[in-house]
């Protein structure tokens, strides 16, 4: 049985709607293993041919409407909510809620969450049909629930990369109902709050201290090897949702002023390989993905920079400032 809510009737309706005679469609990493069945499933009920992004995709920042710009009518985006960004191609976003029961997680985080009052509910898009779900049961539950619109996400949603949702949520701890670390160490690292998962997938409830003080400790290595830099690389990504060359400008212009070289770098995707031909660099600074120099730094030779990490190695920050790098998409 299928666990995500890929809404395929509103897919084929809109594509007889615009009698399109081809369609791509995307999907997130996670849920790329589905691609095949939909597009069975697109090509079965429609008249349409099916092209699969085989692309990586990791974000709504990453819709391939350039690649296939002339070659579909319209694309289907699974897994993510639009950012304000012109495309080229029709694009419909399908969130592909889970159909995975959160409950029992979140009933589970009760006892960790005991000492505290004031609860700031957070979740990704596939688990944010049930917000309301599982704010009523804590609410049930003696807590005073917190959540917030951000600039580009819904109420309760955080990304990778954005936390305005939090921004002005006063809580004395977060409560993060979905899988892995990968937001949670967001939104420990932008609040600086406790914050408890409650992990649907594992079953299980668990905190992010010992994961965050470790890659902190990472960071701080890192930052202290690029103190040392006399070149630095600056990545720009072309992707649209990550594309941020004037910042990638503004960089250069103050490594030039602390007597340092900057060398701008534009790719589609960041990665080691990529990189290998700039081994002269000392060190990377990366406007695209935020989270590309946080999560992937083990991967990289040289030292990888977030933009306010780069200050922070300028003597510009101190390092108990520490912040997480966003891209704000209004
Ligand atoms: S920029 Fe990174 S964190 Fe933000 S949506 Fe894209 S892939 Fe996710």
């Amino acid at each position: 049985m299928l666990n995500y809510d890929f809404r395929l009737d509103e897919v084929t309706r809109k594509i007889k709607e615009m009698d399109a005679n081809a369609v791509g469609i995307q999907f997130p990493e996670g849920l790329k293993i589905h691609a095949t069945w939909v597009a069975e499933r697109i090509e079965t009920e429609t008249d349409a041919v099916v092209l699969i992004s085989g692309d990586p995709c990791y974000g709504a920042c990453d819709v391939s409407d350039t690649h296939m710009e002339g070659l579909v009518d319209l694309i289907v985006h699974f897994g993510h909510i639009e950012f304000p960004i012109d495309y080229k191609v029709p694009v419909l976003f399908i969130e592909a809620y889970s159909k995975l029961d959160v409950m029992n997680a979140v009933k589970n985080s009760l006892e960790a969450l005991k000492n505290y009052k004031r609860i700031g509910l957070v979740t990704t898009i596939q688990h944010l049909n049930l917000i309301d779900q599982i704010k009523d049961f804590l609410v049930q539950n003696g807590k005073e629930v917190l959540m917030s619109e951000g600039s580009g996400t819904r109420e309760g949603q955080v990304l990778g990369c954005n936390f305005s949702s939090i921004k002005n949520v006063d809580a004395d701890a977060f409560l993060y109902v979905g899988s892995g670390n990968f937001h949670a160490l967001g939104i420990t690292l932008f609040s600086e709050k406790p914050v408890f998962i409650a992990d649907p997938y594992m079953d299980e409830i668990r905190t992010i201290d010992e994961f965050r003080d470790r890659i902190l400790r990472i960071r701080f290595a890192k930052i202290i090897k690029a103190e040392e830099a006399k070149k630095f690389g600056i990545i720009v990504s072309s992707k649209k949702g990550q594309f941020r060359l004037p910042l990638a400008k503004d960089l250069k212009r103050i490594i030039n002023e602390n007597g340092k070289e900057a060398f701008i770098i534009m790719l589609d995707n960041v990665s080691p390989d990529l990189l290998l031909p700039y081994m002269d660099l000392d060190a990377f600074v990366v406007t695209a993905c935020p989270r590309v120099a946080i999560d992937d730094a083990n991967m990289y030779k040289k030292p990888l920079l977030t933009p306010k990490e780069l200050e922070i190695v300028l003597g510009i920050r101190k390092w108990e400032d520490y912040e997480i790098d966003e891209i704000e998409h209004m």
